[in-house]
């Protein structure tokens, strides 16, 4: 099969006929062997019933019903369990993606043997309250993941490889950072492609909290330790105690010294607890411990990790 298109949606019932439809005469046009994959992530709507009908007139139009809402990337990651086409193609399902893209980046995928292109929506149809805090993150994750040739991340309309969907996990939402996973995992060679995009037809977004700010950048974090650390804790931990510890001690041999020093002089000693000397001593002691520990803690998780020793191995011969 050479496509799989992977469609997560949360209440989109008016979208689906039309994108549906979209979608099939493209494929049709050039002889694609395909399958759509909707993913209804706990729509409160008909999207279901508008599924299960579209599924009736074409046996190509796969269903995956989610009990609850759980969110964008639990939907793309059991959309992307379930793809079997030799090209991954992620598309939302309000319209604002065109499927006319879907040939041109199969084509990247194939022939100029990219392992991910992401789309570019250059012109946003999004209100300025999307747009600007988009910019902002986006130059965030380009510098933090070391891919500088991305400028739009997020963007839902995306294709890949086979072997990449289904040796990355994308869970909680990190559907923001699907570049930066794959490249985590070894895929390294991610493209993008200017794409058209269109206002939102029907219905509204379902990313419009200030919340995502926050989250999207603590994300980002994790990805970042992760990718660096993930696999030795204790690299990051230990060093940090090291020179927390080594300022601590440095800072007892000068409240030992000055103690000396008053004694050796004749003077009266002052008490160790006015110096401030006495302070650094203590929290960088303290802190310089806790850190320590932490790195074992996270040697010991690591070392009890299922998957310790899943490495991503390309060929074997
Ligand atoms: N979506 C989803 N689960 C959610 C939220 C959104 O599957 O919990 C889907 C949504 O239906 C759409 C896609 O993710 O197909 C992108 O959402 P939206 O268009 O609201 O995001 P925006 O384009 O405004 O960033
Ligand atoms: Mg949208």
């Amino acid at each position: 099969m050479d496509i799989s298109v992977v469609v997560p949606l949360f209440n989109e019932a008016e979208s689906l006929p039309e994108l549906h439809t979209w979608l099939k005469s493209v494929m049709e046009a050039h002889g694609f062997t395909y399958e759509i994959i909707f993913i209804n992530d706990g729509s409160t709507d008909n999207s279901w019933e508008v599924i299960q009908k579209l599924r009736q007139t074409d046996s190509y139009v796969r269903g995956i019903k989610f009990r609850r809402n759980y969110g964008k990337s639990p939907a793309l990651f059991c959309g992307f369990r379930a793809a079997q086409g030799d090209v991954v193609i992620t598309m939302d399902a309000d319209l604002q993606d065109s499927p006319d893209e879907v040939p041109e980046l199969y084509r990247m995928i194939t022939e100029d043997g990219y392992d991910l292109v992401s789309g570019y929506k250059q012109k946003r149809y999004d209100p300025l309250s999307k747009t600007i805090p988009t910019k902002l993150f986006n130059a965030t994750a380009r510098k933090v993941s070391g891919i500088p040739n991305l400028h739009d991340f997020n963007c839902g309309l995306k294709a890949y490889r086979r072997e990449v969907v289904k040796n990355i996990e994308v869970y909680g939402e990190m559907h923001r950072y699907i570049p930066y996973l794959a490249k985590n995992a070894g895929f390294g060679k991610i493209a993008e492609k200017v794409v058209q995009h269109q206002a939102r037809k029907h219905g509204k977004t379902k990313f419009g909290g200030w919340n995502r700010f926050v989250n999207g950048y603590l994300d980002l974090l994790t990805l970042w330790f992760m990718g660096s650390f993930g696999r030795k804790p204790m690299h990051v931990f230990g060093f940090l105690g090291s020179v927390m510890f080594f300022l601590g001690f440095a800072a007892v041999v000068a409240v030992g010294a000055i103690k000396l020093k008053a004694i050796c002089s004749g003077t009266p000693a002052p008490l160790v607890t006015n110096s401030p000397y006495f302070y650094i001593a203590l929290t960088m002691m303290l802190l310089g411990t806790q850190l320590f520990v932490a790195g074992f803690l996270g040697e010991l998780i690591s070392q009890n990790a299922e998957g310790r020793n899943n490495y991503q191995i390309e060929t074997e011969i």
